[in-house]
């Protein structure tokens, strides 16, 4: 069995699907080819492939294609009816690739739809690359910020905490609370899960009682509030916000436009200097004035956009999505051949399109 793992094309995309210290331990009957370069900006180099048993080469050929983001139009049409492709597909906002890849007969497995049960914990990438973008966005808030995180007590004066406020609980901004933490900031937090409260606090945060709750799906996302609540939030944040030096956003809802948390109004009733690091900045962000892909200055508040944080830092971010791919990859492949079995409840919730077979 072949497993072929392209360079990445999408602008800014640093990541590769496949590290070699993963080729190494891939097991029997699976020779891993990689397209030369695949792995440079993640800092592994051809050589390293090779010496942990890859071939360099063409990847589109193989029976199996590992990639970090979906292919292009042009990718796709070297892809072949049967193949299997595991990818961030997009399954909920691509439509048009998604329909690509049906009519090519190609076996679409997205990481995205990985169901979120005990057993496939292991494959869960959505969850490792939210985990390296809620420490970035930390990160990113502590740079900005022309404060110090922690507490001072210096022969100068004391320098009190910076006040953090993360919105969104889920696995990035649980990452963002424990590395704003750690840096020493005070930090509240807020989700509509009710569940999140004891997760937060566990963390050494303030759950910030906004007096909404919203409802967890049976995946544990959340579903999305209604209109009335909508606005009932971004009131209650209203006069909250300008008690925060640095607001960290991340709340999601699957398939769905982020939802806009911050206002423009809040925005401007912050501090000249505050920061805003908005994570849902790729599907619309959580703030009015997000503007995705860049950093803007709004009355002094500086607000980052950034997109593909996990990018970022492509070594790590490579290497814990590799450790998935590999999982899933080990339940798609038995002895050395690809092997579907469809009654596996992580390999049809993870398919997304397939090729058909007449009865
Ligand atoms: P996500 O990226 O879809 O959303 C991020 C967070 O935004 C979520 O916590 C969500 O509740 C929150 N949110 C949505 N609308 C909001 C609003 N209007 N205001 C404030 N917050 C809002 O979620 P995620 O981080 O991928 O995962 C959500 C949860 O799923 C996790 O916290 C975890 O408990 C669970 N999970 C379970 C497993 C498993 O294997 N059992 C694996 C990973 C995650």
């Amino acid at each position: 069995m072949r497993l072929g793992v392209p360079k990445e094309t999408a602008p800014g995309e640093r990541r590769v699907a496949l590290v070699p210290e993963t080729v190494g331990r891939l097991g029997d009957g699976i020779e891993a080819v990689v397209e030369s370069g695949a792995g440079d900006a993640a800092g592994f180099g051809d050589d390293a492939y090779r010496e942990a048993g890859a071939t360099i080469g063409d990847p589109w050929g193989a029976d199996v294609v590992a990639k970090v983001a979906a292919p292009t139009a042009e990718e796709a049409a070297r892809l072949h009816s049967g193949q299997v492709l595991v990818a961030f597909l997009q399954p909920l906002t691509d439509t048009a690739g998604i329909e690509r890849l049906a009519a090519a007969g190609v076996h679409g497995f997205a990481l995205e739809s990985v169901p979120r049960i005990t057993r496939a914990q292991p494959m869960d990438a959505l969850s490792s690359q939210a985990t390296v973008a809620g420490y970035k966005a930390a990160l990113l808030a502590a740079d900005r910020l022309p404060r110090f995180f922690p507490m001072l007590m210096t022969a100068a004066g004391t320098i009190p905490p910076a006040k953090v406020l993360v919105l969104g609980a889920g696995v990035a901004g649980l990452q963002a609370i424990a590395t704003a933490r750690r840096l020493g900031a005070v930090v509240s937090a807020f989700d509509v899960r009710p569940a999140v409260r004891e997760q937060v606090e566990s963390l050494g945060a303030t759950f910030l009682d906004l007096g909404i709750h919203g409802e967890e799906t049976e995946g544990g996302y959340a579903r999305e509030l209604t209109a009335e609540q909508q606005v009932a939030q971004q009131a209650e944040l209203q006069a909250r916000i300008p008690g925060f030096d640095a607001v960290i956003t991340t709340a999601a809802v699957p398939g769905r436009p982020a939802p806009k948390l911050v206002t423009a109004d809040a925005v401007r009733a912050m501090r000249p200097g505050s920061v805003i690091v908005d994570l849902a900045a790729e599907s619309g962000g959580n703030s009015e004035v997000t503007q995705p892909g860049q950093d803007i200055v709004v009355d002094g508040v500086t607000v980052i956009g950034t997109t593909n944080l996990p990018s970022t830092m492509p070594t790590h971010a490579s290497q814990l999505l590799s450790r998935n791919v590999a999982s899933l990859l080990a339940l798609l492949v038995q002895d050395g051949a690809v092997k579907l079995d469809w009654d596996d409840e992580i390999i049809s919730g993870t398919c997304v399109t397939r090729k058909e077979v007449a009865a």
